[in-house]
């Protein structure tokens, strides 16, 4: 659906001499080495956050295979790039999954966003990765009727819950946070709320666990062990959900809305389904340009394969090398491009924003 301007016109869809699908570390670094060809880049991911797997699966585990870095994070790392990338002034657009993506008869490629936001490029740069991280969903045959009315999968804001009868599903941060946040005094407190999870243990903070546990004493929010098996419904309202617990009994728990909070999952999604060579889910793409089998379209990263290929951050931040420089003859057709030092080309620093050196 494309996106509408207030008055209901059309929005023009974003002109851009590259799109990079992903954020990831590789996507990220991508943007560098396109702005050092002095290509500026939009960039697309799923998350509502940079930093792909990193940020998502391991943010506060080390890595220790980063060149001349001895120790890092998968936080600290993508808040380095973050910073490396900052002088090329990328536009992020977060939260949305590009969904279409079509050749047009100039060359160019017409993209869109489950958002609906709209691009036209002329090169495109796919960092995929694993796929695009989307919610888990819970697997209760009917239920997906009620998404966004009376299930959700992020909160319909702060306030969104207010007086509701709410049940939070789920065991990690992220879960106990909400339920938390629904319970307490303020304008968005629920009338009821359940937190219910698969056993009594969590993989959150154990500050947020015992702070869950001191509401549960005061009666203010309640805990179940357990897991939803079914649901009653009257007059297309969501009314119960059907509760079995450990000892295999099922019980109805009334209720007027669900927060599902079962973490992310990559989903490769519409990636597959634009036309392009793969194998096995990944890519092909060709070693000199990392090209894929369509002229315009690179991929790098974990999203893509060639004899050889090695899921490391260090290989895709090769690969953005070589696919920038792929890329720089397709926008600038009549410009001789070159390969520049950042030590010691003004040029370079000048892109990059630095004092020039005075010798
Ligand atoms: P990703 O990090 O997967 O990022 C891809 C991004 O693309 C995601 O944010 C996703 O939401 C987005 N996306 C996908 N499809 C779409 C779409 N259609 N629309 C919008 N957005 C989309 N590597 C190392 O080198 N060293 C290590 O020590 C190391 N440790 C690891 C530890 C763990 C536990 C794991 C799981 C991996 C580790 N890796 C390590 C691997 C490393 O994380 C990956 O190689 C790296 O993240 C790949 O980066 P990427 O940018 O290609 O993809």
């Amino acid at each position: 659906m494309a996106a509408l301007a207030p008055g209901g016109q059309q929005v023009a869809p974003i002109a851009t001499d590259a799109l990079i699908i992903g954020a990831g570390p590789v996507g990220l670094f991508q943007v560098f080495q396109l702005g050092l060809l002095d290509i500026h880049a939009h960039v697309v991911d799923a998350l509502p956050y940079a930093g792909g797997q990193c940020m998502e699966l391991y943010p506060d585990k080390p890595i220790y295979d980063i060149p001349a870095v001895p120790a890092t994070t998968g936080r600290q790392l993508t808040a380095s790039l973050l910073q490396q990338i900052a002088p090329f002034g990328a536009t992020f657009h977060l939260g949305q999954e590009v969904s279409a993506l079509q050749q047009r008869s100039d060359g160019r490629f017409d993209v869109e966003t489950s958002r609906g936001t709209r691009f036209v490029s002329k090169t495109i740069f796919i960092a995929a990765g694993v796929g695009a991280f989307q919610p888990r969903r819970l697997q209760v045959d009917g239920l997906a009727a009620f998404n966004n009315t009376q299930v959700f999968y992020q909160a319909p804001g702060p306030t969104g819950f207010a007086g509701k009868r709410l049940l939070v599903v789920g065991g990690d941060e992220a879960a106990l946070e909400q339920a938390l946040a629904f319970a307490q005094d303020g304008p968005g407190r629920a009338a009821s709320v359940t937190l219910l999870h698969r056993r009594d243990a969590f993989t959150a903070e154990p500050a947020t666990v015992a702070r869950m546990r001191a509401l549960c004493e005061l009666g203010a929010m309640q805990f179940r062990v357990g897991q939803i098996t079914g649901y009653d419904a009257q007059d297309g309202q969501l009314t119960h959900a059907q509760i079995t617990g450990v000892d295999g009994l099922t019980q109805a728990l009334a209720l007027d809305a669900m927060l599902v909070c079962l973490g992310l999952s990559p989903k490769l999604g519409p990636v597959a389904d634009w036309g392009l060579a793969m194998e096995r889910k990944q890519l092909q793409v060709d070693t000199e340009k990392f090209s894929t089998n369509v002229p315009g379209i690179f991929a790098v990263g974990d999203i893509n394969t060639y004899p050889g290929k090695k899921k490391l951050i260090l290989c895709g931040f090769h690969e953005c090398v070589l696919a920038a420089f792929g890329a720089a003859p397709l926008i600038f057709p009549d410009k001789k491009i070159q390969l520049q030092y950042t030590t010691t080309s003004p040029r370079l620093h000048q892109l990059l924003g630095v004092a020039p050196v005075v010798n």
